[in-house]
């Protein structure tokens, strides 16, 4: 007789409005502008959305001396320093930012509170594409980075009655609460952000798998190493009981020996990692198994972004 298994689906999971809106402005740009088009680091940090993109004649660089003046570049979901559209417009690029609208929310306040000559701390991680472009909504040294909670037990900011809070989007929830509170036990006037910057979609999937983890013998996150929501996915599966959790890029990288002890499979994919990889998943272990299958839904999401103008002759 087959192995039974159960298996919990969270939700929500998989793709945010920020990506699916980053992807299509990606497809939007190759229909319009037709292949190659150039997009400025990853444009989500998926390596199967990549692959993808890549297929239908989209380049990835790192850097935009990578993109020749005849053709047109896209800035990835995360956002870019000031200094990336400065170069854009001083090479005449045609350029389209599918910065996260989240993201460039964080940006507006950035610029706010130095404009109103706060002292801002950013928690976030050092070299994250999202850290970079943050930084670099300002001149050089303006924010200082917190990245821990001994960094914010230990930073010594040269105007402590005067600081302001901001936060990466993609951070774990419950990390960033302990950070602030050491902050604001240090600093009572400082400013936080109204809400914390960590976005909708990070927070609601990261209740969706607090709510089922400690029922699992395993919990699996699909996503890429370099997404950020989905490594604190899996963290989050762990600190809330799950007996082992991973994250993993797609069906091929499960350790099925792994299952032997597994009666309760946890299963959630990051903001960036498509639906037909979950799918994948959950096809190779009905094969396997014989699956009793529960979504359980913490909350439900209905947000959609605006693509570019420049797409309205193109989006029908
Ligand atoms: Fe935007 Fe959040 Fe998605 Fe990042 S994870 S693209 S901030 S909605």
């Amino acid at each position: 007789m087959t192995k039974p298994l159960t298996i919990l689906l969270a939700s929500p999971r998989g793709f945010c409005a920020g990506v699916d809106r980053a992807i299509q402005i990606v497809e939007n740009a190759l229909e319009k502008w037709q292949p190659p088009v150039y997009v400025r680091h990853e444009i989500v940090h998926n390596k199967h959305v990549v692959s993808y993109l890549r297929e239908r004649g989209a380049v990835f660089v790192d850097e935009l001396d990578e993109c020749p003046a005849d053709r047109p570049v896209i800035f990835s979901a995360h956002g870019v320093p000031k200094s990336v559209f400065a170069e854009a417009k001083h090479r005449n690029l045609i350029y389209v930012d599918a910065t996260c609208p989240l993201v460039v929310k964080v940006h507006v306040e950035a610029e706010r509170l130095y404009k109103s000559g706060k002292e801002i701390l950013l928690i976030g991680h050092a070299n994250h594409p999202e850290v970079i472009g943050t930084l670099g909504q300002l001149p050089q040294d303006s924010i200082q980075l917190i990245e821990t909670v001994d960094d914010a037990r230990r930073c010594n900011p040269s105007n402590p009655l005067n600081l302001a809070v901001l936060t990466q989007t993609t951070l774990s929830v419950d990390d960033t609460a302990e950070i602030i509170k050491v902050l604001k036990n240090r600093f009572p006037t400082i400013i936080l952000p109204h809400k914390e910057d960590i976005c909708y979609a990070t927070t609601n999937r990261q209740i969706a798998v607090k709510a089922i983890a400690n029922q699992t013998d395993l919990f699996l996150v699909l996503g890429t190493k370099t997404s950020s929501n989905s490594q604190r996915l899996a963290e989050v599966a762990k600190k809330a009981g799950a007996s082992n959790a991973m994250l993993i890029d797609d069906v091929t990288h499960i350790d099925w020996a792994l299952f032997d002890q597994v009666k309760t499979l946890g299963l959630t994919a990051g903001a960036s990692a498509p639906e037909s990889l979950l799918s994948e998943v959950l096809n190779e272990c009905r094969r396997r198994f014989s699956v009793k299958l529960e979504e359980i839904e913490s909350a439900k999401e209905n947000m959609t972004f605006k693509l570019p103008q420049i797409f309205n002759s193109v989006v029908s």
